[in-house]
């Protein structure tokens, strides 16, 4: 089957498309025809040098990705051939005591499509059937992929992990990337207000069209100072943030006293001076949080039906084009998901 795959670790050389063995379904897995993909930050990181991840190569990119069922067990209660789903990213082993738990993203040895086993920019891909889910009707093949990581994260962090209440402030950083974007259109659906930051005024003009309620240009103005104005010198009860050392400071003085900051990336570094007299007078939360669980998932998706909500998508690459599209994505450029097209 056709597929993009990592020979090594690099640029883009290391990037190659060309054949690879299509999967054998094993009994409980469920084989999928991919449609469609898209890139995350981790796919660049796989790229780049993948260290601290254990997988062997050459392995196949790509972490989320929709399309249809080629074959199930014959007495799987849901999938049938030639459903159209869309796919959870994360793999647990089913026993530890995080997976009986519900908590597959806190499984000690979880393995990530694309990261420690071969992922969707390809033809076809095998997994667990827990890890499939019927895909709410209205979306494309790419918009529903896009659901998988980017709005999963976003779910997580929002609703699992800061408790947004529908009368509150979130503060996003550096919107146009999946997760940002994601934590937008779903903080907006929740009815709390939302403040975006970018350096680029085109991404915070196509933000206030999804429904931002206060623009900060951060390439000009201070952040703290812009949310408190923004606030009655209050401060958000919420900041969803996976930028990093470059924006800590910032974030913590945008947050209300007893508000709550949620990280899943560190793109500018990771070692942020603490601020602990800030975070114990003024008792801050401080919350990690990656991907999300099974019921998570479904709970978005049912909120996807129900509401129809439907992914960014920045613009669309075949798979002779990865190469592209991976350029695209680190351009920084994007609003949105860069996607893959795999039909
Ligand atoms: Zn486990």
């Amino acid at each position: 089957m056709q597929a993009a795959f990592i020979t090594g670790h690099g640029g883009n050389e290391v990037v190659s498309v060309g054949q690879r063995p299509k999967p054998v379904r094993q009994a409980g897995h469920v084989l999928v025809r991919l449609h469609a993909a898209t890139l995350n930050r981790v796919d660049i990181y796989m790229r780049d040098s993948g260290a601290g991840i254990t997988h062997q190569l050459p392995q196949i990119m790509g972490l989320d990705g929709a399309g249809t069922v080629e074959e199930a067990d014959a007495n799987d209660p849901v999938l049938r051939p030639g459903q159209a789903v869309v796919l959870h990213p994360a793999i647990g082993c089913g026993r530890c005591e995080f997976c009986l738990r519900g908590e597959v993203v806190l499984c000690v040895a979880v393995q990530y499509l694309g990261e420690h086993r071969d992922g969707t920019l390809a033809q076809w891909v095998s997994v667990p059937a827990p890890n499939v889910f019927p895909m709410p009707a209205g979306l494309s093949f790419t918009e529903a992929a896009a659901l998988g990581v980017n709005h999963l994260t976003a779910w997580r962090m929002l609703f699992t992990k800061a408790q947004l209440k529908p009368w509150e402030t979130v503060l996003i950083f550096g919107i146009g990337g999946g997760v940002s974007l994601a934590a937008l259109q779903l903080a907006r659906l929740a009815g709390a207000r939302a403040i975006v930051t970018s350096r680029d005024p085109a991404k915070l003009e196509r933000a206030r069209l999804l429904g931002a309620d206060h623009l900060i240009d951060s390439s000009t103005q201070d952040v703290a100072k812009a949310v408190l104005a923004a606030t009655n010198g209050r401060g958000v009860d919420v900041v969803i943030e996976n930028v990093g050392a470059a924006v800590w400071s910032a974030a913590m003085k945008s947050l209300v006293r007893g508000g709550r900051l949620v990280t899943c990336g560190a793109t500018t570094g990771d070692q942020p001076p603490a601020d602990l007299r800030r975070i114990f007078i003024r008792q801050l939360q401080i919350l990690g949080s990656t991907l999300g669980n099974f019921d998570e998932f479904r709970d978005l998706l049912n909120l996807v039906a129900r509401t129809g909500l439907r992914p960014i998508i920045d613009s669309e690459f075949s798979l002779d084009q990865t190469h592209a599209a991976l350029d695209r994505l680190e351009s920084g450029a994007q609003f949105g998901k860069v996607a893959i097209r795999l039909d």
